[in-house]
């Protein structure tokens, strides 16, 4: 009767001892301090009801390796070394799949697992029991518990840390989602952001829309946390304007990886809403050369759409082959819708921009902008105290001209002058105006007298030499006349020049035509004149 007491009185403290195990382990469910501290506690609590004084608690990442999430019984000093080893180092010898079992690891200093040789030397014991965590269908880490040299762990203790090391996996788990779910709104923050600094950007686009495509792929790899992003144009009108950018590329072997990964990818985008996500390798499975010289793995992909018709394709360059997660991939569809607007916009704003600055039937800058152009260049000048030098040009009895070959073809031999003329004596950096009718205007900037007058008689002798086809029919007797001014020695303004300019134009045209004048000359033969 006694003894049936004692069993009855052991069994139930046995019991309490269990639940109190337990309560401690799910009360830390609920809780979110910082986890690794959190389970080192909860663990340490647990073990101590069961007698046990020393434990290991690995949990799997994502690459399948094995993370040091708690060691209990070891120093702060010996835990830090363990941490310090590689998760994949820790993970050799431990079996990844469920079905793994318990198991009791008797000679802990001879051990395959260099884990568990480690804990031996750091919590100094010889033997542990090894407890899978199991989650679902997958194998989530080891609960490693030291045991005491001959002590025989009893069955209900066994059946108790694997419930513990269920909960801890749970635990574990939990505290990851709940790590990312921080890091996505974290994302989610910044994508708002980016998106408003685009937003801004489609209101002042005026800052150029070079500028305005890259702020988009910027944006891009930042939220998305990835080293590349590049956007590419479809829409033809767009690729004449603009053409497509890559970021986060500097050297010559970045540029030539991504490239490659846009080049892989873009194709596939064919319809709306699609998400491609293309591994970097060939048939065989071995990674595309450009793209293993720089360890670039995957590249995703969205189209950009308009009114249901793919416009462009945004395209984002992983060195790791993870896939994105939805939130992510939303974040990256909306940029490239708002890529789309932006882009619509400032091809408009350039459209406009265009129309007022250039001359409709030539296509060179027109009066305004020949005036904002000196404006800008004078300028300069005074402060860099470099010469500007400006040539007018007029056509030679240019009413006859139109008299024998009609008006439409008149304008036909304006545009050939300025295309096959005119432009191409001139350096990127100079400017090409019609003043108006026949009449144009050239500034060359760091030009003198002498470097003006060698460029105005060259274009002076190609005209007079060759003659300009027309359907057909030759017209052969166009010639120039040209007038020359320098700044600042013939005007130190814009109208000064211009009338300088002007000055010696009418000279060349009053003495016989096809001649190059300059201003200084003028004023002597205006001043014999007189
Ligand atoms: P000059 O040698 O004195 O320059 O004789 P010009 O006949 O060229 O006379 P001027 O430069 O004073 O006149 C320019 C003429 O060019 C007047 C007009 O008939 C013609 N013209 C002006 N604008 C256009 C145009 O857009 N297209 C065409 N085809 N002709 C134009
Ligand atoms: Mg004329």
């Amino acid at each position: 009767m006694t003894q049936d007491l004692q069993e009855r009185t052991r069994s139930l403290n046995e019991q309490m001892r269990r639940l109190a195990a337990l309560s401690q382990t799910s009360q830390g469910l609920g809780k979110d301090s910082e986890p690794g501290a959190m389970a080192e506690a909860i663990l340490g609590v647990s073990l101590k009801a069961l007698g046990l004084d020393t434990a290991l608690l690995l949990a799997r990442n994502e690459a399948n390796g094995l993370e040091v999430r708690a060691a209990v019984g070891a120093s702060g000093k010996a835990a830090g070394q363990l941490t310090r080893v590689s998760p994949v180092k820790l993970a050799e010898g431990f079996a990844d799949e469920a079905t793994a079992g318990v198991e009791i690891a008797e000679t802990l200093a001879s051990d395959a697992r260099r884990a568990l040789r480690l804990f031996a030397e750091l919590a100094g014991v010889e033997r542990a029991l090894v407890v899978p965590l199991i989650r679902g269908e997958r194998n989530a880490g080891y609960l490693v518990t030291g045991l005491a040299p001959g002590y025989a762990l009893p069955q209900q203790d066994v059946e108790l840390l694997q419930t513990i090391a269920t909960e801890m996996a749970l635990m574990i788990e939990n505290a990851d989602l709940r790590k990312k779910a921080e890091l996505q709104s974290h994302r989610l923050d910044q994508a708002i952001i980016a998106l408003e600094k685009i937003s801004q950007a489609l209101t002042a686009v005026t800052v150029g829309t070079d500028n305005l495509l890259r702020a988009v792929a910027h944006a891009t790899s930042e939220i998305l946390d990835v080293p590349y992003a590049s956007l590419h144009l479809r829409k033809a009108a767009w690729r004449q304007q603009f053409s497509d950018v890559i970021v986060g590329a500097t050297t010559r072997r970045e540029l030539a990886a991504v490239r490659q990964g846009g080049d892989v990818a873009t194709p596939r985008v064919v319809r709306p809403e699609q998400l491609v996500e293309i591994d970097l390798v060939d048939e065989r499975g071995e990674p595309l050369p450009l793209a293993r010289r720089i360890g670039l793995q995957r590249t995703v992909a969205v189209p950009m759409c308009l009114a249901g018709e793919i416009v462009g394709v945004l395209a984002v360059h992983m060195k790791e082959p993870r896939p994105l997660e939805r939130s992510e991939i939303r974040v990256l569809q909306t940029l490239a819708n708002q890529a789309v607007i932006a882009i619509e916009n400032a091809a408009a704003y350039e459209r406009t921009k265009e129309l007022a600055t250039t001359d409709a039937m030539t296509g060179v800058a027109n009066h305004r902008e020949l005036e904002t152009y000196l404006d800008r260049e004078l300028q300069r000048a005074r402060k860099t105290k470099e010469p500007l030098a400006i040539i007018m040009c007029d056509v030679d009895h240019f009413k006859a001209i139109n008299d024998s070959v009609g008006h439409p073809a008149g304008d036909k031999v304006l545009r050939h002058l300025t295309r096959q003329i005119l432009l191409p004596a001139m350096r990127p950096k100079d400017l090409v105006a019609r003043y108006g009718g026949d009449e144009f205007v050239l500034v060359l900037r760091g030009a003198d007298s002498r470097a003006a007058v060698a460029v105005a008689e060259r274009i002076r002798r190609t005209v007079a030499g060759q003659a300009v086809m027309l359907d057909g029919k030759a017209v052969s007797n166009l010639s120039l006349s040209l007038g020359i001014a320098v700044f600042p020695r013939d005007g130190d303004s814009r109208e000064a020049l211009v009338q300088a300019a002007d000055q010696a134009l009418y000279v060349a045209k009053r003495t016989g035509r096809n001649r190059v004048v300059r201003s200084d000359e003028a004023s002597a033969e205006t001043h014999l004149a007189s």
